[in-house]
């Protein structure tokens, strides 16, 4: 799905002399590098406020931490997305409450958030799916109106910008109160191994954010409040730091691959290529696709014997899983969701593909339905 290895390649000079600065440095926790990569991330982003963490798992964790809620207070989500999006809420004794997602763009659609408010409402996470943003305006509006905090996961959308009625463009993370983001080596500004980061204009949650990923202390082996330990590897920063110069032009190879992948697919029946809306560029975390009137399981299956990788995001939805039998949902509460799981499938995309493996991606998929029909 993803070619870590030839990236690496292109970029092993600057990368290697980066690691071996911070060898020769010996300064491996919270070193030079996570304060430089801390700055130059906040500038990319145009946001006042970065906090540098361990991963974006804890990156959730901590922004729920920072809103200061009770247990048994309720958190707004979609059953559509990587299980750390309700595992945070649940370990922390709140209540995740799920919306159903828009068909089209996968992610949770705002006009199912409002009916779920109730006095216990406290927070909203939209996840940015796959590189696109969800609807941010009806979600801050929505909010705004009802004294909600808003938690955007953008482990998915790092530098997806979000575009509002007027024109004006902000980066995936910084329109709500708080951002999240993760830098698994898979994601779009990946490490070599974890990391993540929070992100807020307000600079009172950003006091209050640096305080709880350094153990809830400010001042050293003095708390003030029950925190973590999450801390960005120095290690990692000093890479992300030469990976974030290059991320756009990231972005690029992946939207060039995407639009290939569009002309080749894009009249088939059977399938729908990714929507792009008119508030958000997309990034092409994933691309995925729908396909309709064909089995799935076994397009995939075919697929993998011609060495073609697929992934499905996501095979079973958040509210159907075993760990979170105790939320009450069953089989039928977001059919827009439990379509999607039977349907979508995620094909190679990364940096480094090339319009041959495209093409023959693309005529496998193609020989398959034609023999399928
Ligand atoms: C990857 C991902 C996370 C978690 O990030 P980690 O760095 O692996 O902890 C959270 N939410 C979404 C939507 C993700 O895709």
């Amino acid at each position: 799905m993803v070619d870590l290895k030839r990236q690496y390649g292109r970029f092993k000079v600057e990368i290697d002399k980066a690691i071996q600065e911070v060898l020769d440095s010996t300064a491996f926790i919270n070193g030079p590098s996570v304060k430089a990569f801390r700055d130059d991330f906040a500038r990319y982003l145009r946001v006042e406020h970065v906090i540098p963490c361990a991963n974006g798992t804890d990156a959730l964790q901590v922004a729920l931490m920072a809103l200061d809620l009770q247990p048994g207070d309720e958190v707004i989500t979609t059953p559509f997305s990587f299980i750390a999006s309700i595992e945070v809420i649940k370990l922390l004794r709140l209540v995740p409450v799920l919306a159903d997602v828009d068909p089209y763009t996968f992610n949770i659609d705002p006009a199912q958030i409002e009916q779920l408010i109730t006095n216990k409402t406290r927070a909203i996470i939209p996840v940015h799916l796959f590189g696109q943003c969800a609807h941010m305006e009806s979600i801050t509006d929505i909010a705004r109106n009802h004294g909600l905090s808003v938690i955007e996961d953008t482990a998915q959308a790092v530098g997806t910008d979000y575009i509002f009625q007027d024109g004006s463009r902000l980066k995936a993370g910084t329109v709500g109160n708080i951002g999240t983001a993760s830098f698994f080596p898979s994601k779009n500004l990946g490490c070599y191994g974890d990391g993540g980061s929070i992100m807020t204009r307000d600079a009172s949650l950003d006091q209050k954010i640096k305080t709880i990923v350094n153990h809830g202390s400010r001042t050293k082996y003095y708390y003030d409040e029950v925190g973590v330990n999450s801390r960005l590897d120095t290690l990692q920063a000093a890479i992300l730091r030469v990976k974030l110069k290059h991320l756009d032009s990231f972005h690029k190879a992946r939207q060039e691959a995407a639009r290939i992948y569009d002309t080749q697919l894009g009249n088939i029946p059977q399938l729908s290529i990714p929507a792009r809306v008119p508030y958000s560029t997309h990034i092409f975390h994933q691309y995925t696709l729908i396909l309709e009137g064909s089995d799935r399981d076994q397009l995939r299956d075919y697929l993998k014997s011609k060495e073609i990788p697929v992934m499905i995001y996501y095979p079973l939805p958040l509210h159907l899983q075993t760990a979170y039998k105790d939320l009450g949902y069953k089989s039928g509460d977001f059919p827009v969701t439990e379509s999607l799981s039977r349907t979508v499938f995620s094909i190679p995309m990364h940096t480094e593909l090339e319009s041959e493996q495209i093409e023959y991606i693309c005529h496998h998929i193609k020989t398959f339905l034609k023999q399928d029909e």
